[in-house]
Parts: structure tokens; sequence; C-alpha cells
């Protein structure tokens, strides 16, 4: 008999700590294998700040092979999960299908943009979900004043210098704010051109509806001051190439479409068969598949029982998915029988951060409230405690940026026709396709 295999697959905030703390615990016990398309972590709460040219990319792509010890990395992309046969099928970056098995499985691989279906929007919308996604975003808006300059008609120049994002949620509430002062500050150059126009859409009555609404009071305060405007009880009827109709009959001529209105789990959950609630997989609160002891799910693809909440699971975000990790990898750990027995999901909220650029942010730590620099300091503080790596470079960008240094070139290297507005990443797009 050779060592017990754990398949983790996902590479994100629940499978990396998964991989991390089992690799810890278990030493040279167990084989850790990680499926993931990529050879990095992305730490997706810092990805505004990449589209905003705050960030080199590179800062939140942090290398997998390096940071997790005793784990083999496989670059693949796994489309099926074979349950009684106790193996996981993939397809590497050249196309090849692979497979392999395991004696326990982790399943966190997260979560995918979520479509409406509202006309023109699959086309004309670009998502914010990865890397790629985030640096077309910022060559886009780049491209658009570079574009608006070069252009004689007035009405092309104001549509150029128009960016309309859907979802106040944190994401787009976020990239709006990063987007106003990436824009704000290349029109610097741009003398002649309008003001770039900013529109933050959302058919809730506040930004960052499911947070404190103490939050939703200093994002709204900050960026009203700014010039954004917040168009709430609003939805999108129709995207076309020239603009976006909103529910309220308003045409908003525009080249810039920024789809933040979340997400919903990848659908390799779905495709298992097994039980699902709302895409996510359903688990019990030791984050075990009912009836599948071999099987373990957590973070955005996991629908995990909320203590606090009771009927309700817990929600898609980092602290969660991070937390259920660790929490995975224990109880693997306790089910081949090296630790104690297993633990049950519990959790305290230690509150949210929500950056807003320069030296704003929206915080409440352990439920204290927060605006202006201080909560500013918190949030970076707190994402400078959370980076498993690349904690130097980080807040070297922050130190140019805070002296108005951001990365303003637009490099082309992402066309749009890869970073599509239904699917997860381009990465998926290739294997899937090919
Ligand atoms: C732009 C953005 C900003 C955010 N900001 C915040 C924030 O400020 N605070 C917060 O708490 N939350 C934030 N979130 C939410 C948070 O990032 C997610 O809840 C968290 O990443 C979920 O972790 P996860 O491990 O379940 O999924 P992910 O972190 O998404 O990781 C999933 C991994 O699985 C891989 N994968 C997917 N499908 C497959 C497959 N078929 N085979 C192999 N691998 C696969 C993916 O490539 C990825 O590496 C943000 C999300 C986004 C998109």
């Amino acid at each position: 008999m050779g060592r017990p295999r754990v398949v983790i697959v996902g590479g994100g905030f629940a499978g990396f700590h998964a991989a991390r703390t089992l690799s810890r615990l278990a030493r040279d016990r167990v084989e850790i294998v990680l499926v993931n398309p990529t050879d990095y972590f992305l730490y997706l709460p810092l990805l505004p700040e990449v589209a905003g040219g705050v960030l080199d990319p590179r800062q939140v792509a942090l290398p997998l092979a390096k940071t997790l010890r005793r784990v083999r990395l496989v670059l693949g992309d796994v489309d099926e999960v074979d349950i009684d046969g106790h193996t996981v099928h993939y397809v590497n970056p050249e196309g090849t299908r692979r497979r392999v098995a395991y004696d326990r499985l982790i399943l966190a691989a997260g979560s995918v943009n979520k479509l409406l279906p509202i006309p023109g929007v699959a086309e004309h919308a670009h998502g914010f979900r990865g890397l790629p996604e985030a640096l077309y975003l910022r060559d886009h808006m780049i491209r658009q004043l570079e574009l608006a300059d070069a252009a004689d008609d007035p009405d092309e120049r104001l549509a150029r210098c128009t960016f309309v994002v859907v979802g106040a949620g944190y994401t787009g509430t976020e990239v709006a704010a990063q987007g106003q002062l990436l824009t704000k500050a290349l029109a610097k150059q741009f003398p002649d051109l309008p003001e770039p126009r900013w529109l933050l859409v959302d058919t809730a009555d506040r930004v960052l509806p499911g947070l404190d609404e103490r939050l939703s009071r200093t994002a709204d305060r900050v960026l009203r001051r700014r010039g954004l405007r917040l168009l709430l009880g609003t939805s999108v009827a129709e995207a076309t190439a020239d603009g976006v109709r909103l529910s309220t009959g308003e045409f908003v001529a525009t080249r810039s479409l920024i789809w933040c209105v979340g997400v919903r789990p990848d659908p390799l959950v779905e495709s298992t068969g097994l039980e699902v609630r709302q895409g996510r997989l359903v688990v019990d609160e030791f984050l075990t598949v009912p009836g599948h002891p071999e099987i373990i799910a957590c973070g955005d693809a996991a629908a995990v029982p909320d203590v606090t909440r009771p009927g309700e699971v817990t929600a898609m975000t980092a602290q969660h998915a991070q937390r259920q990790g660790v929490l995975a990898a224990r109880n693997v750990a306790a089910s081949l029988g090296w630790t104690g027995g297993r633990a049950g999901y519990r959790h305290r909220d230690l509150g949210f951060t929500v950056d807003l650029g320069g030296w704003e942010a929206a915080a409440n730590p352990l439920h204290i409230p927060l605006g202006g620099p201080l909560a500013r300091a918190v949030t970076r503080g707190y994402h400078l405690l959370a980076l498993p790596a690349n904690r130097v470079r980080t807040a070297a960008d922050w130190a140019f940026s805070a002296v108005g240094l951001r990365h303003t070139v637009s490099l082309g290297l992402v066309p749009g026709g890869a970073v599509p507005l239904d699917t997860a990443t381009p990465e998926l797009v290739r294997t899937r396709t090919s």
C-alpha cells in the first residue's frame, strides 16, 4: 500500500489554503495533488487595483509551486469527476486528457461570472473574474481615452469617455472607484477631452447591498463626492455596441460596459451529478458530501451551512473560502487518522474591507466602522497579511501609486475575444474548445 493520495481541484482561496494546511499537517504521510489551470493562486480582492493600474498583475498571481511545498501541482482543467471510480479527469494546457485517482477529494473549483438573460450583454459586456479580464479592462480604459482624443465627432468622444459598471457589490464598487481614478489621472494627458464619466448601476437601493449599511454610506459618500453617478434601483434593459439602455428608459452612449453582477458556482460542480443548492455542492457542517465521506467541498463551490444564519449557507467570500480550506485539510487529516475528530465549520465574521482607491476605503474590522485613510491603512494592512507572497512588491507598487505613479500604457496583450463574459477564464476556453 502506497501513501494515500489527496486530490485538490482548484488552487484559489479554498484550494490553496487546503493544500498548504494539509502539507504542514501531513508532512510525507500523504501525496497531495493540486489540479489547477494556472500555476498561480490569484489573489482576487486586489484585482481591481490591477485594472486601475496601481498594481502590476504579477503581484496578485502567487506562484503555487514555490509557496506550496510537498504538493504536486498538476496544470489542468478538470472536466469530469468519476464519483464511483474515485478518479478525476482533466485536460492539460496542451489539450491532452489525463486522469488521477484519489483516496480523498477536495473540490474547490470556485465560481465563474454570473450571466443574466439581458439582450446584448453576453456580446457587449466585459466581465471581471480573472487576471486576463483585469488586464483587458485596464488596456481598454486607456485605449478608449486615446481613441476619444483621436476622434472628431463629439458624440463619439463623449461615448468613449463614458464607463458603465453594472453591479455595486464589492467588486463593482471597487472596479468603478479604481477605474475612475485611472481615467481621471489619464485625462490630464488629454486636456481637450470631456471629463471621463463613470456610472455605477444596481437594482438594489444602496451600494454594497450585501454588506453592513455603514460601509454602504461611506462608499456612497466617497463615490458621489468624486463625481460618480450612482444609479440605484436601476437595471440594464439592453446592451448594444453603441451603449446601454437602462430600465428607466435612458440610453447611455458608451463603449465600456463592465459586468460585475456577481458569480455563480463553477459548472464543474453540477456536472458531478451530486446534490447541489443554487449550483453549489451540498455538504454538511464538516464540509463532507452526504453519502461520500471521501469527498469534501469548500469555498464558492460548496453550500456550507451557516451556523450564524440557520437554514442559510455561507456567503461567497474569500474569508469563508480560506477558513473552509484550512478546515477541509484538518478534516481530511482526521479522516485519515492523524489528528483528533473532525470539526464543524463555525466562524466569526471579522468584518469586511472595501478599497475605494486614493486615500479612501470603507472597512468594519471587528464591526467597528471606519472610513478615510484609517480604513485605507486597515484594508492594506489586512491584504499584506493575507497575501501568501509578493508582499514587498505589492507594498512598493502602493508606494509608487501614492506619489501618483500608475501603470498607464495599453500593452494589448489580451484581445477582447479572449475574455468572453460567459466563461470563467481564457485558459478554460482554450482547453474546453481544443
Ligand atoms: C474581482 C473580485 C474581487 C473580490 N474581492 C473580494 C474581497 O475583497 N473580499 C472577499 O472576501 N471576497 C472577495 N471576492 C470573492 C472571493 O475572491 C471568492 O469568494 C473566493 O476567491 C472564493 O474562493 P474559492 O477558492 O472558492 O474560489 P477561487 O478563489 O475562485 O479559486 C477557484 C480555483 O479553481 C480553479 N478552477 C476552476 N475550475 C476548475 C476546474 N474545472 N479544474 C481545475 N481547477 C479549476 C480556478 O482556476 C481557481 O484557481 C472577490 C471576487 C472577485 C471576482
